[in-house]
């Protein structure tokens, strides 16, 4: 059943056209615009995939959720708040602006906040920051994933606006005066290449508690699991998370390359690709996808038909 929805779902939006590819980073300026790719994991490990599914692509933003995850194992909850909120912000990705008062960026979904929180792990793990990240989202996906060089070095060379954040960043102390070193490791982890596989994968190890259900392996802990879910339902799809929250109802983390990763909490990771963007810098295909999967399979976290709710209310009718 699943498999057919999903041959149907791409029969249906493969001619969508609608929407942009990125331009501002060079490189992803060549993607593909037909590119796409939808998989699903179960959260026993079971694989469902169509179309360009093993399609490589840079995770981008999507490494944000993992990175934070990182940081709050690392820090705790008490320090990171003060180095960033959990609130979602009318503002773009990359706007260059902080909380008032606090000085904080709005949330580690957007650029400021991720940068901050990359530049905490610096400051503790230096120049090992890159391997540790490297292997969380390699146990994640269940196979040792690599940095795309030809995107790592274009974002490097027209990430001036990321530059322009870290100084903001650094002028409230908000971040180490090592600002390159930072946007070194930055840049790099959003250059981490995988396919629709591996990061349904990744979701269905967030779903399975963080436990990677294919190998076995436990990545996230509880905490762990909660935070970046509940990260990813209030901010996960930029200035649109609102809308996606009220239409899709499922923690979910879009990248500029064009992938959306979702997580059906017990149950489920899902991700697709297709590299044309709408306004807010989400895949237009990759929407299309999940308001239908939502409806067809019940899969807003309040929906009635949610196997999670029926699992509750057959235990309170017990
Ligand atoms: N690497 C991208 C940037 O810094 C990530 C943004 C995104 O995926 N929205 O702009």
């Amino acid at each position: 059943m699943i498999q057919n929805l999903l041959e149907n779902l791409y029969e249906k939006y493969k001619n969508n056209n609608d929407g942009n590819v990125a331009t501002y980073i060079p490189e992803l300026a060549n993607a593909d615009i037909k590119d796409f790719g939808i998989a699903i994991v179960t959260s026993n490990g079971k694989v469902f995939e169509v179309g360009d599914s093993r399609k490589e692509f840079t995770i981008q933003s999507i490494s944000k959720p993992f990175t934070y995850g990182e940081a709050l194992k690392t820090f705790g909850e008490a320090k990171i708040s003060s180095y960033v909120g959990v609130q979602p912000t009318d503002e773009a990705f990359n706007s260059i602006e902080l909380e008032p008062i606090t000085n904080r960026p709005f949330n580690p979904m957007i650029n400021a906040g991720a940068i901050s929180i990359t530049g905490l792990l610096f400051e503790k793990y230096g120049d090992e920051t890159m391997d540790i990240i490297l292997s969380i989202y390699s146990k994640a996906a269940g196979r040792a994933l690599s940095i795309n060089n030809e995107v790592y070095k274009s974002e490097w060379k027209s990430g001036h606006r990321n530059r322009a954040i870290s100084y903001l960043l650094v002028n409230f102390n908000m971040m180490t005066e090592q600002v390159e070193k930072v946007l070194d490791l930055y840049f790099k982890q959003c250059s981490i290449s995988l396919n629709s596989v591996d990061l349904a994968t990744i979701g269905a190890t967030l779903a399975n508690i963080g436990t990677n259900p294919i190998t076995n392996e436990e990545v996230f802990d509880v905490s762990q699991v909660r935070h970046i879910l509940s990260i990813m339902f209030g901010c996960g799809m930029y200035n649109n998370s609102g809308h996606w929250a009220h239409e899709v109802g499922l923690p979910a983390k879009s990248g500029v390359s064009g992938g959306i990763l979702a997580a059906v909490n017990r149950q489920l990771g899902i991700a697709t690709y297709s590299p044309p963007l709408d306004f807010f810098g989400n895949s237009v295909r990759g929407i299309k996808v999940y308001e239908d999967l939502s409806k067809e399979l019940g899969l807003h976290v309040f929906d009635s038909m949610n196997e999670g709710s029926n699992f509750l209310r057959a235990i309170i009718e017990a």
